[in-house]
This record gives C-alpha cells, sequence and structure tokens, in this order.
C-alpha cells in the first residue's frame, strides 16, 4: 500500500515507534528512523529490514528537544529520497512525580520532546507535502491527551497540546489532501511503560505488582496492556488513502479507559 511512499518515524528505535517502522517497511515504504540506542543496535535493525523487505531505510539522530536537529533529519530525508510522505511524531518521555517536587528540567525535557518536537516537525515536512499535495501527519498523543492522571502534570499538559495541535495543522492543511490525526493508546507495555513501574510505585507508596494491577490496569476495562501491533495498524489505516477525508480527530485505543 506505501510502495515508494517515504516516512519519518521520529522515536522509532524502540517501543510503539519501532514497531510502526517494521510495519511501513513490510508495506515497501522508504523509511527515516530516529531515537537514542546503542549504534550497532539500530544498524542491525536497518539491516533487517532492508533485507527482508524492498525498502531503503535511514537513520538520523536528531534530538527531539533541539529544533535545529529536527530542520536538519527532515532536510536530510528530502535529499536522500527526493519526498516526503509521512510524518509520524511519536517521540516521547514521561515522568511521574508529584508536582510540587516535580524537576523543572524534566517538565520542559516532557513538553520539549512530547510537544514542541511535532511542532518543529510538521512546520518543516508541510511545504514539501503541499507542493505535492499529499501527505499524512499522525501525532502519537496518548489517552493523557483526552484525561489526567495524578503525578503526571507535564505529560497530561504536553498530550493535551499534541491534540490542539492536530486540529489547528488538520485545518490548515485540509485543501492540499494533507491529513492530520492523533492516536491516543492506553497502556502499551513498553520501556517508557516499564520505566514508569518503579517511579510510580515509590509516587504512591505500593508494590510494582499493584502499580500494574490497580493503577495502570485498573484504567482499562479490558485489563489488557495494548499492543503495539494494534497501535501501528491503526496508523497504517490513517495513513492510507482510505482515510483521505479523516482529518483533525483523534482515535482513542485504550482497552475501553476513556469510556469511563
Ligand atoms: P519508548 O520509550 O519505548 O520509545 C520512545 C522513543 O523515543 C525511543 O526511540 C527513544 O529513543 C525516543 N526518544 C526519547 N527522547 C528522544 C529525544 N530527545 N530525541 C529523539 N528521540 C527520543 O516509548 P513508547 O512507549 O514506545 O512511546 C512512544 C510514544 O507513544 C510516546 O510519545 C508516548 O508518549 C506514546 N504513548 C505510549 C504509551 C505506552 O503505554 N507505552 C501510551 C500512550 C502513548
Amino acid at each position: 500500500m506505501f510502495s515508494g511512499k517515504v516516512v519519518i518515524i521520529t522515536g522509532s528505535t524502540s517501543g510503539i515507534g519501532l514497531e510502526i517502522a517494521r510495519m511501513f517497511a513490510a508495506q515497501q515504504a522508504n523509511l527515516c528512523l530516529n531515537g537514542f540506542g546503542d549504534p550497532a543496535t539500530i544498524q542491525h535493525e536497518i539491516t533487517s529490514l532492508e533485507s527482508t523487505f524492498s525498502c531503503k531505510v535511514i537513520y538520523h539522530p536528531a534530538d527531539m528537544t533541539q529544533p535545529n536537529q529536527i530542520a536538519q533529519m527532515i532536510k536530510t530525508v528530502f535529499d536522500t529520497f527526493g519526498r516526503i510522505d509521512i510524518l509520524v511524531n511519536n517521540a516521547g518521555i514521561q515522568h511521574v512525580s508529584p508536582i510540587e517536587d516535580f524537576p523543572v528540567d524534566k517538565y520542559e525535557a516532557i513538553i520539549k520532546i512530547n510537544l514542541s518536537s511535532a511542532f518543529y516537525g510538521i512546520r518543516e515536512v508541510m511545504p514539501f507535502m503541499k507542493a505535492q499535495k499529499w501527505g499524512r501527519i499522525i501525532n502519537m498523543a496518548s489517552a493523557h491527551g483526552l484525561v489526567a492522571s495524578p503525578f503526571k502534570s507535564a505529560y497530561v499538559a504536553a498530550k493535551h497540546g499534541v491534540l490542539g495541535l492536530t486540529k489547528a495543522v488538520a485545518l490548515e492543511a485540509a485543501e492540499f489532501g494533507i491529513t492530520c490525526n492523533a492516536v491516543c493508546p492506553g497502556y502499551v507495555l513498553t520501556p517508557l511503560v516499564e520505566g514508569q513501574i518503579a517511579s510510580t510505585a515509590k509516587a504512591r507508596g505500593i508494590s510494582e505488582d499493584s502499580v500494574i494491577r490497580d493503577v495502570l490496569l485498573a484504567h482499562q476495562p479490558t485489563k489488557q496492556f495494548v499492543k503495539v501491533q494494534e497501535v501501528a495498524e491503526m496508523v497504517r489505516y490513517l495513513s492510507s488513502d482510505a482515510a483521505a477525508s479523516v482529518t483533525g480527530s483523534s482515535f482513542s485505543i485504550d482497552g475501553g479507559w476513556t469510556a469511563h
């Protein structure tokens, strides 16, 4: 479905972003991976994707806190492939703390990586997408873009911001064949969630098992973590021609969490 299309996925060295990259590679799209990680592991992933599927994969190490590096990544992708079709703004971090103890540098990093990086990336790809009159922008928000939880003030603020950004961009791009949508997963068992189990246990003074059962999955009526493959499938649909009229919307994939 995406043969010849060029896709940038931020934060695609791990978790949800990596699965989205694998999904697009399997559809013969050309990719730019991004994110932190061991260079040998990243190179191994690139070699594996290129040898398994008919696609070309590059990696750019742009730090999502740095607008200049984001612009440089977009330029490199255009210079390499001559087009940019799909941007998935997926990079994200979390920090869990009562607001009165929340480190200011953590707050600023979360706003930069989870919200501002999407603004900077969209700003750079928009001229290319407008010129070709086709584009898909998908912002990885969260159930925390729709509802809040205690001790996640920075993340909740950033993800609510992502939904506002999504709507504004959708309106600006609507007449250019470009759609912009947000995906709102519930809890997906990735390194990001594994990392917050311990900190949530500390913040609430309970065991890690209790965090999984009584805090995380308590929100999800299915009592199951969402799978990375399920999130990637939603991204695949939103990137398709079948979703040409779907724009400015957010899509929950949260096991019923936000139905409460
Ligand atoms: P993850 O920790 O597995 O992956 C995060 C990715 O972002 C990694 O590739 C990491 O290297 C990259 N990254 C972090 N800081 C970066 C920076 N400064 N510059 C460039 N890359 C950076 O996390 P995940 O769970 O796969 O999360 C991916 C997205 O999905 C995030 O936006 C997250 O908020 C969102 N999300 C996750 C869940 C969940 O339960 N896991 C739920 C809802 C939304």
